[in-house]
C-alpha cells in the first residue's frame, strides 16, 4: 500500500475554490464586459497617487524591501494613535490570521467561530494543525456571540468574529460584543477581523480599534483590500499588544510587505477623504438596493458590509442567469452574495434580479 503524502485532516477542506471570474487559457480574466460583483471589491480604481507610487517603487524592484515595514507600520500607528510595535503587515489580511494562529496556538486547540462566516477560517485553522468549532449564526444570519462563548472550552485558544460578516453582511454591536469581551477568559485570544469595517453606518456598531484596542487579548485585522483599493497588491495589517505582535514578527514570512505595496499604501493612507467618499457612495448605493432585494430575497438581511447576502433556494442557478445577464456574482450553497459596485454596475445587477425566474426565489 502507497503511504500517504498528504495530512489527512485536509481532506475534509474543499478543494481550492475556482475563480468566479472567468479566465482565458493563460489565467487573464475574460469578463468580455460583465461587471464583476463577485468579490467585495470597490469599483472606483486605485486611490489618485497609487499608479505613481507604484511606478517610482518599481525602480527599486531588485532590492528586496524593508523587511520590517516600519514607514507602512508607522503610518498605520500614527493613524491609530499607536506605536508601531503594536502593528504588523503582511501580505493579505488572510496571511496575518494564519500566521496569528500559529504564534498563539499549539496543535489539537480549538479556534472558535460562526459559521457562515469567511472561508478562510476553517482553513487557516486546520492548516495550523487545529480544531476549527463552528458555531451556526442565528436565524437572521448574524453571529450568535451568546453561543459562541457557550462555545469556548478549556482547550479553546482564539475566537474569530468577523464584523461586519463576510458573506451574510451583519455586524454584531458594541452592546453584545463587550459583554462576549468580559464573559470569556482572558487567556483566550478574540480576533475582531474589521476587513470590512470602513462600510459600517450603524452607530451601534463599534471600532473594534477605538473601543478594545487596550485589551490584552483583542486582536483587530484590517485590509487595504476593500474599501482601500489595494486588493491587488496584498496589504494587510492588524494591531495588537507588543507581546503578540513581537511573537508574530518572530515567525512572519521575510519580506512579507512588498516593496510596491508598502510605497502604494502609503500614498492610498494620505487619502482618507477620498476614501470616505468612495465608501459613501457605497453605502449610498447599498440604501437604494436594499429594497428591491429584500422584495426579491425577503430573508435578506440588512447589510453593514459591502455587499449583500441573498438567502433562495437555487444560488447557483441565480448566479448563473446573472452570468448570462453580465453580472458576476458568487453562490454559496444557500445564498448568493453580491458585491455593491457602482450605479450602473448595481443597475445591471438589478435588471438581472427583475428578470430572474420566480419559480427560482419561492421558499
Ligand atoms: N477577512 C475577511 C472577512 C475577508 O472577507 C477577506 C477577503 N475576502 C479577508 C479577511 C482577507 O483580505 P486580504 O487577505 O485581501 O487582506
Amino acid at each position: 500500500m502507497k503511504t500517504r503524502l498528504i495530512r489527512p485532516e485536509l481532506d475534509g477542506l474543499p478543494s481550492y475554490l475556482p475563480s468566479p471570474i472567468p479566465l482565458d487559457g493563460n489565467g487573464a480574466p475574460q469578463t468580455n464586459g460583465s461587471v464583476r460583483l463577485a468579490l467585495n471589491e470597490l469599483p472606483f480604481g486605485p486611490l489618485p497617487g497609487v499608479v505613481d507610487a507604484i511606478s517610482s517603487a518599481a525602480g527599486d524592484a531588485h532590492r528586496y524591501p524593508d523587511m520590517a515595514a516600519l514607514a507602512l507600520r508607522k503610518a498605520l500607528a500614527d493613524r491609530h494613535g499607536l506605536s508601531p510595535d503594536h502593528i504588523v503587515t503582511g501580505f493579505g489580511s488572510v496571511y496575518l490570521l494564519e500566521l496569528l494562529l500559529k504564534t498563539v496556538c499549539a496543535p489539537g486547540q480549538e479556534v472558535v467561530f460562526s459559521w457562515r462566516s469567511y472561508e478562510a477560517y476553517p482553513v487557516a485553522a486546520v492548516g495550523g494543525s487545529l480544531r476549527p468549532v463552528r458555531v451556526p449564526c442565528t436565524e437572521g444570519f448574524g453571529q450568535d456571540l451568546r453561543a459562541m462563548a457557550e462555545a469556548v472550552t478549556p482547550d479553546t485558544r482564539v475566537v474569530l468574529i468577523c464584523n461586519p460578516n463576510n458573506p451574510t453582511s451583519t455586524a454584531v454591536t458594541r452592546a453584545e460584543l463587550t459583554k462576549f469581551i468580559d464573559s470569556v477568559p482572558d487567556s483566550v485570544l478574540i480576533v475582531l477581523d474589521e476587513a470590512y469595517g470602513e462600510f459600517v453606518t450603524d452607530l451601534d456598531v463599534p471600532d473594534g480599534l477605538v473601543e478594545y484596542g487596550d485589551r490584552r487579548n483583542v486582536v483587530v485585522l484590517r485590509t487595504m483590500s476593500k474599501a482601500w483599493g489595494l486588493a491587488g497588491l496584498r496589504v494587510g495589517w492588524l494591531a495588537a499588544t507588543p507581546e503578540v505582535a513581537g511573537a508574530m514578527r518572530k515567525l512572519l514570512a521575510p519580506f512579507a510587505t512588498s516593496t510596491i505595496a508598502e510605497a502604494a499604501a502609503l500614498v492610498a493612507l494620505r487619502q482618507e477623504q477620498e476614501v470616505r467618499r468612495r465608501v459613501d457612495r457605497i453605502t449610498s448605493e447599498r440604501a437604494r438596493m436594499f429594497p428591491a432585494l429584500k422584495a426579491f430575497a425577503p430573508r435578506t438581511p440588512e447589510s453593514q458590509a459591502n455587499f449583500f447576502w441573498l438567502p433562495m433556494p437555487d444560488p447557483a442557478g441565480f448566479a448563473a442567469h446573472c452570468a448570462d445577464r453580465g453580472v458576476l456574482i458568487r453562490d454559496f450553497p444557500e445564498a448568493a452574495r453580491v458585491t455593491v459596485g457602482s450605479p450602473a454596475e448595481n443597475n445591471r445587477f438589478l435588471e438581472a434580479v427583475a428578470t430572474a425566474d420566480s419559480l427560482l426565489l419561492v421558499g
